[in-house]
């Protein structure tokens, strides 16, 4: 996976079994909505409400397209 502000590889790691992934470079972190839940579950904060444009149960990020 691509970071989508510079560009660079991004590390995945796991935390408490939910996967993040990181930018080494700009310290970007992306999460997945489903990770995202299980987190915030986990935390015991509260979840501020989906957006409405992501209706398709993809990741919080762009650039997806700029896969080389
Ligand atoms: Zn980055």
């Amino acid at each position: 996976m691509q970071c989508p502000k510079c560009h660079a590889g991004m590390v995945g790691y796991q935390r408490d079994g939910i996967l993040i992934e990181q930018c080494m470079v700009c310290r970007a972190v992306l999460i997945g909505e489903y990770e995202l839940v299980r987190l915030v579950e986990t935390c015991g904060c509260t979840l501020p409400p989906p957006l409405p444009s992501n209706g398709h149960g993809g990741r919080h990020y762009e650039g997806r397209h700029r896969r080389n």
